[in-house]
């Protein structure tokens, strides 16, 4: 059966087409720019890739370009052999514990998280309105980045701030990436064939993100009541004293927004590197002796060792670490940068098997088994999907 998983922003959807159960990926794509007279419509099937620039005025233009796109470049005979719609949601905050079904309720509340994802939520629900009024008779599902990180208990997702903030606001950590480190820790599980197992994912990418998991069920992570929080990331700061916010406005003569945007969008491997964002050119930069390119990536690399010391504790011990997303799959220097912090822990690696990039990274006489794994969170919700087709 087809089954199509997306991930939509605001002006984007993007999609892969799977064949379930075999999971295999058959087509994937996206439409970029929605709302411009010059969006971009890109379909990939059979190795071959078929763009188009062209208006695309809303949502729902876009899911019919890529339908017709999908029958036209002949992957499909008809939308009809679609049997389901799996849609990626960044905050379901503590309504939602699973995945679900979406009907009107389930949208409602979508929309009702609104105010702790401005920039998802209400893109998410234009963009799963768009797909019902065009497939209304599959089943739309809505898989959440939030409901991995619900099996935290209160001492690890609440802050010390007083009560209320909680209790009348929802002030408390949420996390993210969650549908990634699911995945991960999964897939992590097979490796050491068991389920009663410690493990850390380190999802570094632009975006970066720790967990601690222990039985398959995430006790901790680093990103809080927003992805702001946590390790240094392309752009974001993390974690900081929050007294510093008051103090630099004051400096700066800044209001709070821009505050925000600045520890949003100017931070992290950007802010300190006053560079790039990007891991690929900051290594490039730190390889001609650039220091503040060098020091940027030290930071990350400090205080994702900080977590995995804070995360054994917490669950009493590790049987694996692992690493995913752009730069944890892809940068031995970062790995090597973390990993050479924790020997204490009994963690040995193999410089040549880190540098290959492989699965398996530690020696045998390691403590801590250490994975190098791909994420991959389109196929989680196509199998949360398949759950809903009778
Ligand atoms: P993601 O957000 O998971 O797509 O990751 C994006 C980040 O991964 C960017 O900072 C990229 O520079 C980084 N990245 C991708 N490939 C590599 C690579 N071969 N070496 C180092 N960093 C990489």
């Amino acid at each position: 059966m087809k089954i199509m998983s997306v991930n939509s922003g605001s002006s984007s959807i993007k999609f892969q087409l799977f064949i379930m159960p075999e999971e295999k990926v058959i087509s994937k794509g996206q439409v970029e720019k929605i709302g411009f007279d010059d969006a971009i419509c890109t379909l990939r099937y059979n190795g071959e890739v078929y763009k188009k620039v062209l208006p695309i005025k809303d949502h729902a233009v876009g899911v019919k370009m890529i339908i017709d796109g999908l029958i036209e470049h002949k992957v499909l005979k008809s939308m009809d052999e679609i049997k389901g719609v799996g849609h990626r949601i960044v905050q379901g905050g503590e309504i939602f514990k699973k995945s679900e079904l979406i009907d009107k309720r389930v949208l409602d509340d979508i929309i009702s998280l609104s105010d702790m994802a401005p920039l998802h939520n209400p893109a998410h629900a234009t963009a799963i309105k768009a797909f019902k009024k065009i497939m209304p008779n599959v089943p739309h599902v809505a898989v959440f980045d939030t409901t991995f990180h619900q099996t935290m208990a209160e001492d690890a997702y609440m802050y010390a701030v007083p009560y209320f903030w909680y209790s009348k606001y929802g002030v408390r950590k949420y996390g993210a990436h969650g549908t990634s480190h699911k995945y991960v820790s999964e897939e992590t599980n097979k490796l050491l064939s068991r389920e009663n197992t410690k493990v850390i994912v380190c999802h570094i990418g632009n975006g970066a993100s720790i967990s601690a998991v222990k039985d398959g069920r995430c006790v901790d992570t680093s990103m809080g009541f927003t992805p702001l929080d946590g390790i240094p990331m392309g752009t974001r700061s993390g974690s900081l004293d929050p007294a510093i916010l008051n103090f630099m406005e004051n400096k700066l003569n800044i209001g709070t927004d821009e505050m925000y945007e600045i520890l949003n969008k100017k931070s992290g491997y950007l802010g300190v590197s006053e560079l790039t964002s990007d891991a690929r050119d900051l290594e490039a930069a730190i390889d001609k002796g650039n220091k503040k390119a060098k020091l940027a990536f030290d930071l990350q690399a400090k205080r994702i060792a900080d977590y995995i010391g804070s995360y054994y504790v917490y669950m009493g011990g590790l049987d694996a670490l692992c690493f995913t997303a752009g730069i944890g799959e892809n940068s031995p220097r970062l790995r090597k940068l973390v990993l050479d912090r924790l020997s204490v822990l009994g963690v040995k690696y193999d410089e040549k098997l880190n540098n290959e990039n492989k699965l398996v990274i530690s020696t045998n006489e390691s403590k801590v088994k250490v994975f190098v794994i791909r994420t991959d969170e389109e196929v989680m919700i196509a199998r949360d999907t398949m759950k809903f087709i009778k």
